[in-house]
């Protein structure tokens, strides 16, 4: 090789980059990055959610600039070091000006550069915004009572539950209620979102005991997919927890909830059972948790207590649970067939 290189542009003497210009050259015909002066966005005018890569999603500004300028950066392939950061400047509800700054290194020459795009927001409606209002409903959940009419309390102890679900998990726009209110023997509601329907059913029955009943029907083609829409159907059953029930013609209280039916424990001795939803159909509440009460025990012997009627304030005397201790101060108590009976000692919770 001969010791001729110079600038092909100037002539200048080396040193010279690869394709053989001297600095100066080289930094004339080099761009670091370019960026558009205006970007445009979409945002949804109901909800505010923005436009990103075909979906809608909630991000703060900050988050939606430094996506912005990702999607429409374009550097030159060569760099390397980058180094980019920013900030926004807010001109109104729609408007921003993005401070770019970027800096890298191409072919051991150091780079720098400024962009400061005007990022624009046009007004949109999201997908589920559109679906909210156009009255559509992925599932349909039923909530019934086992035998009876749902009570007030009851359903809105039920329906509690389901903003709580909402309120735990990660915002989804799909999680729209579009449609509820009262039916025969209960109450019906129309969801934005499946998903949300199952997880729903699956805490009423594990909260409230019950059965939970899925079907699904074909209610169009898109694109050549089926169309399906759920129908989830809660049945709670006419007791809960802690409550007295007859059933096989002894007393007993509902301990807890299993998938098949509830647990029971029975009144008089010690005895745990597991009972089905079918079983349960002819027992009935003798005594509801809500209409027990603790009372203090006045007086005690090995057999029996005396206590205070709650209904009369009369000092009465009710016999010990199996299951007494001696040491116990309290007891529940139920009006039960005529008279006062005092609960087990590990139902007293
Ligand atoms: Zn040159
Ligand atoms: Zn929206």
């Amino acid at each position: 090789m001969s010791g001729g290189a110079f600038c092909i542009i100037c002539g200048s003497e080396p040193p010279l980059t690869t394709d053989r210009l001297c600095e100066l050259c080289f930094r004339k015909r080099t761009v670091l990055s370019n960026m558009p002066e205006t970007i445009q966005q979409r945002r949804c005018a109901k909800c505010g959610f923005m436009e990103i890569r075909g979906g809608w999603s909630n991000m703060d500004s900050d988050g939606i600039a430094d996506l912005r300028i990702r999607e429409n950066l374009v550097l030159e392939e060569r760099a390397s070091d980058l180094q980019i950061s920013f900030s926004v400047q807010p001109i109104d509800d729609r408007t921003s000006r993005l401070h770019v700054e970027v800096s890298g290194s191409i072919e051991g020459h150091t780079f720098e550069n400024h962009h400061s795009p005007l990022l624009q927001t046009s007004n949109a409606v999201c997908t589920p915004c559109t679906r909210k209002d156009g009255d559509y409903f992925e599932a349909t959940v039923q909530l019934r009572s086992a035998g009876r009419k749902l009570n007030e309390a009851e359903l809105s102890r039920i329906r509690e539950t389901l903003d709580e679900i909402i309120n735990s998990m990660e915002p989804n726009p799909m999680f729209f209620i579009s449609k509820e209110g009262p039916v025969q023997g209960g109450w019906d509601l129309q969801l934005g979102s499946k998903s949300l329907a199952r997880t729903w059913g699956r805490k009423l029955a594990k909260s409230f005991g019950g059965t939970v009943k899925e079907s699904s029907k074909v209610v169009g083609v898109n694109d050549g997919v089926e169309v399906t829409r759920l129908t989830l159907s809660y049945r709670k059953p006419a007791y809960s927890i802690g409550d007295v029930i007859r059933h096989k013609k002894a007393l007993w209280i509902v301990d807890s909830w299993q998938k098949e039916g509830p647990i029971l424990r029975k009144i008089a001795r010690f005895e745990r059972t597991g009972a089905t939803w079918r079983d349960m159909e002819s027992s009935n509440v003798i005594c509801s948790k809500s209409e027990q009460s603790m009372v203090q025990i006045l007086n005690r012997d090995s057999s029996a207590a005396e206590i205070m009627d709650p209904s009369d304030f009369k000092v009465t005397t009710v016999a010990l649970p199996y299951d007494d201790d001696g040491l116990v101060d309290e007891l529940r108590i139920g009006f039960i067939d005529g008279e006062w009976l005092a609960l087990p000692v590990s139902d007293m919770r």
